[in-house]
């Protein structure tokens, strides 16, 4: 919801302040989905605001299920910017006291900053868009709200939360850095969704002015690094904005980040075959990482390749494993982040909403909603 169209209409109607927070709990705490379920208002008020202030900013234009449980929603802003976000299912291993009871799975919410992007990485199908704009902080919290109310009605007691967000999805978050960063409060605020500021994760492609503007904020969220490769030549390949913001440039930056917060920078590593996996690069990439202050200060997450139409090739299990295996010796904490939603394109660098097509059915569905009104006969 718009909170500023919110506002003027409330002031217009004369609505106590505490109306408002009513009104933003109900819908960002509670995920109420729609004006009909805000039972509390009064009647003739919740007519008024289902007329003038849209209870999301976003449509649904499609709407699709993994097998892995993963759900991806496209969806569309007021002005037909196409843009997506996915709800990421992530079973866990282990059990619970007894040894026998399964621990729930985790939901991360991945949210788009921008429509398209700017920024050209070539293994990524997002880039092919070019940006289109970038989102208000109300479309990014909406991204989350029907995410949230998805998961809230597909768990047996109606009480599913979403454990985590990342900024992951489509653009670069540090390019519309003033609306991520309100909607991360939104997201965080105790009236809101209240998620812990450290369950959300901001990933840059290495936008240095946002590292180093986010190292002054309080407010303590994550910080992910997508390098993929540990020197300017082949990084350049992957990456047209190592041109601007070379790799020692980025170190600069993650130290000056990392002094000012002293918390840990998560570096994300996509594994391609023949491009950035040999042993050379996993020691050359230690040696980078370590050279910086020692172990402890990176967390390397090793990322499968998710097809995107390129001529790229993910890295074997094999080599997957030695790369670890080199990084780990050397002291450097590593994962490996297995895909989700890779069968309905919802994975890692496959977030890429066909523009036209998205605004040509956006276009006919108004059409034919405003043919409908004609339609309607008048009374005699
Ligand atoms: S990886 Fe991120 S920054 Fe690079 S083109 Fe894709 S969305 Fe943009």
């Amino acid at each position: 919801m718009d909170l500023d169209v919110l506002d003027t209409v409330l002031k217009q109607r004369k609505q106590p302040a505490f109306r408002r927070r009513q009104i933003v709990r109900a819908a960002q705490h509670e995920f109420k989905g729609a004006w009909s379920e805000l039972t509390t208002l009064p009647k003739e008020l919740r007519g008024q605001l289902e007329a003038e202030v849209p209870f999301s900013t976003l449509t649904i234009d499609l709407e699709e299920r993994s097998s892995d449980g993963s759900v991806k929603l496209r969806m569309l802003t007021h002005d037909g910017f196409p843009l997506e976000a996915v709800l990421m299912r992530f079973e866990r291993g282990g059990a619970g006291k007894e040894g026998r009871e399964k621990l729930p799975p985790r939901y991360t919410a991945c949210l788009s900053s921008q429509s398209g992007c700017a920024l050209s990485c070539t293994f990524c199908a997002t880039g092919k868009m070019k940006l289109g704009r970038n989102l208000t902080r109300h479309e990014i919290v909406d991204q989350f709200l029907e995410l949230a109310r998805r998961r809230q009605s597909g768990s047996p007691d109606g009480e599913g939360r979403i454990d985590n967000v990342v900024m992951m999805g489509m653009g670069e978050p540090f390019h519309n850095y003033d609306e991520v960063m309100a909607a991360i409060r939104t997201l965080n605020s105790s009236d809101g969704p209240g998620l812990a500021a450290r369950r959300i994760a901001i990933s840059t492609v290495g936008w240095v002015p946002g590292i180093e503007k986010l190292a002054k904020e309080e407010i303590q969220v994550k910080l992910a690094l997508s390098l993929h490769a540990p020197n300017d030549q082949d990084r350049g390949l992957l990456m047209p904005v190592n041109k601007k913001f070379p790799i020692a440039r980025l170190m600069q930056a993650c130290a000056y980040y990392r002094a000012q917060t002293k918390r840990r920078i998560f570096i994300e590593y996509l594994m391609l075959d023949g491009v950035n996996d040999s042993t050379e690069h996993a020691k050359e990439l230690a040696h980078l990482l370590n050279a910086q202050e020692g172990p402890g200060g990176f967390h390397v997450n090793l990322i499968a390749y998710n097809p995107t139409g390129t001529d790229y090739i993910g890295s074997s299990d094999e080599t997957v494993r030695r790369f670890s295996t080199i990084l780990e010796r050397s002291g450097l904490e590593t994962s490996y982040r297995v895909s989700r939603a890779r069968d309905i394109s919802g994975a890692c660098g496959q977030l890429a909403a066909p523009v036209e097509a998205a605004r040509r059915r956006q276009r006919e569905e108004k059409l034919a909603r405003s043919k409908a009104r004609d339609e309607v006969p008048t009374p005699a």
